[in-house]
């Protein structure tokens, strides 16, 4: 059932969204927009096919992507209590956990992940994984091609803006010549490229400005260890009156600074739930960093979560983080 090739499993992720109604759709916990375009673009073809389609994620939409058409149309799990599905589609999430909540609304029947995580546990009853997409909106846009149907510009948006998350506009390795053609299709069907990267990458709130200004106060640069990092308590937060989405893109910055491999943010979700973000430049997989924590993610973007107040999730992370990046450049010196 898992063994079908990449084609085979487009063709029945295809034959089975035309076949069966109604189906929620879910994105993982803190969406990005790739989970989101992609989530919009799964919505729009059931929907350009007469099937009905329910838009669902554990967490709050970030504000910065309302400029997308259809973007209302996301429930939270407590909005949906009352009713189950017997027809899921995941999409960009690795793992089962990802959806969070979410699961609580489905009674096993058909399960279509779609993915581009190269740790993807394959839970489907249909498993469309491909790690080497740079996102799952790039694979869900070309569901739409192989299905016929036009791209509008409201889900060529959406789409587009997926991709351009996450390749950071088109920078990372992660972008192929197939993730540019796939972005050219788009932009020929109404997509405005500086609208989409206005809202993502050039506008920060005043909140948000705050929070980088005390963020790059606190980072800690080890360049021995090739490595730099950030921790953002509560207390920082409020004091700038930033939100957790606010934290989106900050790791970057820690990345960013020359002789750093690796870059690392510590984000307090509870008090006892802490959120790592790990970013290589070329060399460290933190994904496996990620997964040793009970994560995942890709080679250069990883994350997880721990179940550990901040003062306690702090060290061992780091301690991994240093290990890791030793023993990567030992066996390229070698
Ligand atoms: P971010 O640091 O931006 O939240 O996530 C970077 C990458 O790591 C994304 O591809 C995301 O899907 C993955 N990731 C982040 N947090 C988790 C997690 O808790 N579990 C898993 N499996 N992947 C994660
Ligand atoms: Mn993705």
């Amino acid at each position: 059932m898992n063994q079908r090739t990449d084609e085979e499993a487009l063709k029945a992720v295809l034959s089975t969204l035309q076949a069966g109604e109604p189906t929620l759709i879910a994105t993982h916990v803190n969406p990005d927009g790739d989970g989101i375009g992609a989530a919009l673009g799964v919505a729009y073809a059931l929907r350009k096919w007469g099937k009905e389609a329910v838009l669902c994620c554990e967490s709050p939409i970030p504000s910065r992507y309302d400029f997308l058409e259809g973007i209302d149309a996301f429930h939270t799990p407590d909005q949906l209590a009352t009713q189950s599905f017997t027809r899921l589609v995941t999409v960009d999430c690795g793992d089962w956990a990802r959806i969070g909540k979410v699961a609580s609304l489905y009674r096993p029947g058909m399960l279509i992940n779609i993915d581009h995580h190269e740790t993807n546990t394959q839970f489907g009853t249909i498993n469309w994984v491909r790690p080497q997409a740079a996102a799952t909106s790039e694979m869900v846009a070309e569901l739409l091609k192989e299905g016929g149907l036009p791209y509008e510009r409201g889900v060529a948006t959406a789409l587009f803006t997926g991709i351009s998350v996450d390749t950071g506009s088109f920078h990372y390795s992660n972008t192929t010549p197939q993730t540019m053609r796939q972005a050219a299709d788009l932009l020929e069907n109404g997509v405005e490229p500086d609208v989409v990267s206005d809202r993502l990458f050039d506008t920060y709130t005043l909140p948000q400005f705050q929070l980088m200004r005390r963020a790059f106060d606190a980072m800690q640069v080890e360049l021995e260890s090739k490595m730099a990092w950030v921790a953002i308590p509560f207390e920082m937060l409020s004091a700038c009156g930033a939100s957790q989405d606010d934290v989106e893109g900050l790791v970057n910055y820690a990345r960013g600074i020359e002789g750093v491999e690796v870059g690392l943010l510590f984000r307090e979700v509870g008090s006892n739930e802490v959120k790592i973000s790990l970013r290589s430049r070329k060399w460290v997989n933190v994904a496996e960093i990620a997964a040793s924590f009970g994560g995942g993610g890709h080679a250069r973007a990883a994350g997880a979560t721990l179940a550990l107040p901040l003062s306690e999730a702090i060290q061992p992370v780091l301690s991994a983080v240093r290990n890791k990046v030793a023993e990567t450049f030992a066996e390229k010196a070698r």
